[in-house]
């Protein structure tokens, strides 16, 4: 919670050792920061207008370091412990290693200038807190999927996708895949939120661009279908607001030939929190002749005010679905429900996560156009893809 508060002139706003409870923008006025050391106040630092105090306890969970003052009155902004603290653990957590390293800093700095053995401090600071062990790992992650990019270990997997209800061979969904020196494979489960999160997936995105049209155009060349296969490509938020991002996908489509109504670009509902520009280029997508795909629907918001502004041509419903719909009637409603909404879009339906036959009964997904899933095919390297039979 934020709330005003104003102070009169010299009143303590809180003391050296109290536990944090706020922090403080000043609206107006200004504040002493100071501590007592044998009876006598040194003062450390006047802060004023627009600036921030307070926030170091509240971040490290550490007393107060120093005491602080009005030196006339006094508005402030009260931004309490929750707050903060809610948004530090939703950030990054290297960002969250840099705030510490940078107030432990601080806080060895506020000791030097009032001579406080800083012993209790320099044993703190010897231990590594999970906070910075899971950053350290972080870092360690981001530098083995740098090298790993440089070295073209990223390769995409293809999963068939089939129409309903006659099953044929309509396309395949693009899954990345680390292949390792030693030839094993490992999950984007452990390596696409640290690659997601920071600029990596630029280059990586890239990377599965270019080969994801590429095994198309094999696809194409060997698998005899009677229309011609699409292939769905995953593209995180990152890559997509990035700059360049649409003519570097027009660039590579041209290098192999291909069709963009071939071409469906996965993204989830998230995209709509860039506003405005994220519209512009669905939009621009779409005037290309792209096909665009809304993810694991179902599991966000599923705000249908995004679903209708959305340029979308398919929507795919979250394999969570698929392992309730059997066991839950309600499960079942929502299902027939955003099915029929859908259809009323003018939108593709696909159905995610198909493991067994009684899933995909015919009562279940009546009107979902495509299915994917285990019960079909796991992700195929391209070399097995091309041997399914059409
Ligand atoms: P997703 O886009 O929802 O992909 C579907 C995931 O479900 C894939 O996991 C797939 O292997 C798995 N799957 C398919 N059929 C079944 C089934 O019948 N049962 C079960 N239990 N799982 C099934 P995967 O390959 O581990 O990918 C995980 C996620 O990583 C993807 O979820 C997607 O969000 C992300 N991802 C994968 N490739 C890329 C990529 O190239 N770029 C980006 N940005 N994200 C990617
Ligand atoms: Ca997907
Ligand atoms: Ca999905």
């Amino acid at each position: 919670m934020q709330q005003r508060a104003v102070f009169a002139a010299n009143q303590l706003v809180f003391s050296e050792g109290d536990r944090g409870d706020f922090a403080y923008l000043i609206e107006k006025g200004q504040v002493l920061v100071f501590v007592v050391r044998d009876g006598t106040e040194i003062p450390i630092r006047v802060i004023g207008e627009g600036e921030v105090f307070g926030e170091m306890s509240l971040i490290d969970d550490e007393p107060r370091a120093a005491s602080c003052r009005t030196l006339e009155e006094c508005q402030f902004i009260r931004v309490s412990r929750e707050h903060l603290q809610e948004r530090i653990k939703a950030a990054d957590p290297i960002v969250r290693l840099l705030v510490r390293v940078f107030l432990e800093r601080l806080r060895s700095q506020t000791e030097i200038i009032v001579g406080e053995d800083a012993i209790h401090r320099a044993h703190k600071t010897g231990k590594i807190t999970q906070d910075q062990k899971e950053a350290l790992e972080r870092i360690g992650l981001e530098h083995k999927i740098a090298e790993a990019i440089e070295a073209d270990e990223f390769v995409p997997f293809f999963q068939p996708v089939y129409s309903l209800p006659d099953r044929k061979l309509r396309g395949s969904e693009a899954l990345i895949r680390w292949r390792r020196s030693d030839g094993s494979y490992v999950s984007p489960l452990i390596f696409i939120e640290a690659m997601e999160s920071s600029s990596l997936i630029l280059d990586a995105g890239r990377a599965m661009l270019d080969k994801s049209m590429a095994a198309l155009t094999l696809m194409q060349g060997m698998m005899k279908t009677d229309k011609p296969l699409f292939v769905s490509i995953n593209v995180s938020g990152r890559q997509f607001m990035h700059e360049g991002f649409v003519a570097n996908l027009e660039q590579l489509r041209k290098k192999h030939a291909v069709d963009a109504g071939q071409i469906k670009l996965e993204i989830t509902e998230r995209i709509m929190m860039e506003g405005e520009r994220a519209l512009e280029v669905l939009r621009e997508c779409r005037r290309l002749g792209y096909g665009l795909a809304i993810d694991d629907f179902g599991t966000g918001f599923s705000s249908l005010q995004y679903l209708s502004k959305m340029p979308l041509t398919d929507i795919k419903i979250d394999r969570s679905f698929a392992t309730q719909v059997q066991e839950d009637p309600k499960i079942a409603a929502v299902v027939k429900a955003i099915v029929a909404m859908a259809r009323d879009l003018n939108l593709h339906i696909t159905a995610e996560g198909m493991e067994t036959e009684a899933q995909l009964a015919p009562k279940n997904f009546i009107g979902v156009d495509y299915a994917q899933g285990y019960l079909f095919s796991k992700p195929l390297p391209i070399e097995q893809f091309l041997k399914i039979p059409t």
